[in-house]
Formats: C-alpha cells, structure tokens, sequence
C-alpha cells in the first residue's frame, strides 16, 4: 500500500483543480468532489487516505465533514482549508477529528508540507494497526501451538502411565509402581500448569466483556460443586449452596465464570481439613451480586493476604507446601472478575477459615 490517495473537498472548482496540480505532481492520487455530501459518498466506496476539506461550504461543512471522516475510519486523516486562521476556529476544527489545518491563502509548497504531514500520520497508523493485529495472531497461534504440541502428547503419556499403572502391560515390582506413579503426579502438575497459563490467554485476549450473557447463579454454582463431589469426597468435605430462590441473574461470560468458580472450590477442598465444610452463598449489594465462598479450612496469615492474587505465589505454610500447585489459580480469579468489571475480596481466619466473596454485575 503506499497511502497516497487524497480527496479534495471543495465547493470552489478553481481551489480544487490547483489542489490536484499541485499535489499530481509529487506523485500522489487525487479524487475531486464539490461538496461534503458527495464527497463523504466518494469515501464510503473508494480507498482515501487523506481528506483535504474546505471549512465553509454550502450544505455540509467541513467541520461536519471531519466528523464524519472519523466516525467512519479513525485512521484516515483530514486537514480542513480555512479563510479565517484564528485560534478559535482552528481549535475547533481540531476538536472535531481534524488532524490539521491550513490557512488561506496557501503557497504550493506549504499545501505540500501538511499533506505529506498528514500522509505520514496515516501510514504510520495504518503499520502499527496491522502490527498490532499481527502480534494478536502470533499469541493466538502460540496459544494453539502449545494445545497441540505440549498438551495432547502430555496427556496421552499420563493414559500410558496409567495403563501401565493399571498392570495392563504386565505385572510391575513395587519399585516400577512407585516410579510410574511419580511420573504421573509430575505429569499431572505439567498439564495443569499448561490449562491454566491457556485460561489466562484466553482471559487476556479481552473477549469476555463481549460474551456476557444473563445466568442463573444458583445453576452456575450448583454445576461447578458437582464437578467436585469426587474431589470432596475423598476428604469428606459437605458443600452446601446457600442462593436464595428468585435471586437475580448475574451478567457473565459462562465460560470463564465457570473457570473461576472451578479454582475458588478447588482451593476450599484442598485447603480445608478431613471432614470441613464449605458454604457458598449469594447476597445483593448496591447493583452488585456478591458471591461467598467459605470454607473451613487451614486460613491466611493476614501477612501473606495481599499476596495471595499474585502470579506464581503459593503459601508458606507447611500444609500448602504439601499440596500440589502452580500459584495461578487466585491470579485467573482476579483476571476474570477484573474483565467482567467486578472485584474480588478475601478474609481469613488462620486455623479456622476463609471467605473469597467476588462481586459481579447484576
Ligand atoms: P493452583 O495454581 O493449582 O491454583 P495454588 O492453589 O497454590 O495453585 P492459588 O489458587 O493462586 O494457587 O492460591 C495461592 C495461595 O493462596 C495458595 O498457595 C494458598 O497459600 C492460598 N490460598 C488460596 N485459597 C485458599 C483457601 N481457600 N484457604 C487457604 N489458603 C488459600
Ligand atoms: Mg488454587
């Protein structure tokens, strides 16, 4: 592309020919139209990078004309010829969207001048959107990248590993037993280390505000617990959901909301004792819906609280430290209810609890 189509806006036919003479002749294409009418039609059909329009025009003013150039692509400049060079006018042409001025009388070289000014605004913008856009493939590539060439050779070595775990391959000594079983658990680390850092991806690629729907909390809450009945199970946890009847729908991407909830229970489960509990309930606050998760379990050190969001961070204490984790899960909660416009909030009682309550848009 080389950006070098100008339209030249003017009712005066006179202006408008010496415009194209002069601009013609440093190589650049020249489109001519009679009025802002007309030529913002010209606009909406044909490639332009650079609007030159005369302020006072009968109809449709330039000024009118300048705003209408950016409503319809930001990115193509538009320089406004005005009779009158006072501040104010010019101000006011600027508010509007135009990227610059020139005042009447104009010597070729000066109409030269801003208009190649104007031409170089536009390539430049015209580049870095088209960078921008590339490096947004790039991440969604790698994302797609790591799917395939890290996760599903992953996971179809742990299906082998428990295969042979299962004497499937011929009966195994105590020792190939407990080897096989160590590759597996690492395994199992890898692959939710790589399901967590694709959350993220997907998080930051900022199309959650474009995916709300209108959910029933209580059905989102009560197939989230579901998933974990195996999990708590095998702690003898009780889960109990607390959502009054006729509660509000919540505004939220079902997808990610999901991924949110699933880390919140996750950690009340392996963070709680044999034989807890956990309670999930749902008040209204001002336009929010506030959403606790409680659990009775080992708590914070008040010190480590405002920690607890930050990527990679994993408790001090002993029995965290036995737990298997990447430190990502809280980060994906607070990247989620950030996108949904919403906050999350913690507070603990070391040795007896803690209650993540997250607030979203009713
Ligand atoms: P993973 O990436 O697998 O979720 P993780 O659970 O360690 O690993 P986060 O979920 O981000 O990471 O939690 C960060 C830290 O916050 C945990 O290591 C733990 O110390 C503390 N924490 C989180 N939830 C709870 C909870 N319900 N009770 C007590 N401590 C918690
Ligand atoms: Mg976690």
């Amino acid at each position: 592309m080389e950006f070098r189509r100008v339209l030249v806006i003017d009712d005066e036919e006179i202006a408008r020919i010496s415009c194209r003479r002069v601009l013609e002749a440093k190589g650049i294409t020249v489109a001519l139209a009679a009025g802002g009418r007309e030529g913002i039609e010209y606009l909406m059909r044909n490639p332009v990078d650079l609007v030159l329009v005369d302020l006072k025009m009968p109809g449709m003013d330039g000024v009118e004309v300048a705003r209408r150039v950016r409503d319809f692509d930001p990115s193509i400049v538009a320089i406004i010829i005005t009779g009158y060079a006072t501040i104010e006018s010019a101000v006011e042409v600027m508010k509007e969207g135009a990227y610059d001025y020139l005042p009447k009388p104009f010597t070729p070289d000066e109409l030269l001048i801003v208009v190649e000014r104007g031409l170089q605004k536009r390539r430049l913008e015209v580049e870095s959107t088209a960078l921008r856009e590339e490096k947004a493939a790039m991440e969604r590539n790698f994302v797609t990248m790591v799917t395939h060439q890290l996760r599903s050779p992953l996971s179809a070595i742990s299906q082998y590993a428990e295969v042979l775990l299962g004497g499937m391959g011929g009966e195994l000594n105590e020792t190939q037993c407990d080897m096989l079983g160590r590759i597996q658990h690492r395994l199992d680390g890898l692959l939710n280390l790589i399901n967590d850092w694709l959350d993220m991806s997907r998080i930051q690629s900022g199309e959650i505000l474009s995916r709300l729907q209108r959910v029933s909390l209580s059905r989102c809450v009560k197939d989230a617990v579901d998933g974990f009945e195996l999990a708590a199970g095998e702690k003898n946890i009780r889960c109990t959901v607390e959502i009054p009847p006729g509660f509000p729908d919540v505004q939220v991407d079902p997808f990610t909301f999901r991924e949110l909830l699933n880390n919140l229970i996750a950690n009340a489960i392996k963070y709680n004792r044999e034989g807890g509990s956990i309670t999930i309930r749902a008040h209204e606050k001002k336009d929010w819906a506030v959403l606790e998760v409680e659990d009775t379990g080992i708590g914070i050190e008040e010190k480590e609280i405002p920690f607890v969001f930050d990527q990679f961070y994993r408790g001090k204490a002993q029995e965290v430290r036995t737990q298997t984790g990447t430190g990502l899960g809280l980060s994906i909660v607070q990247r989620i209810v950030k996108a949904h416009g919403g906050k999350v909030e913690v507070r603990s009682r070391p040795g007896k609890g803690t209650v993540f309550s997250i607030y979203v848009n009713r």
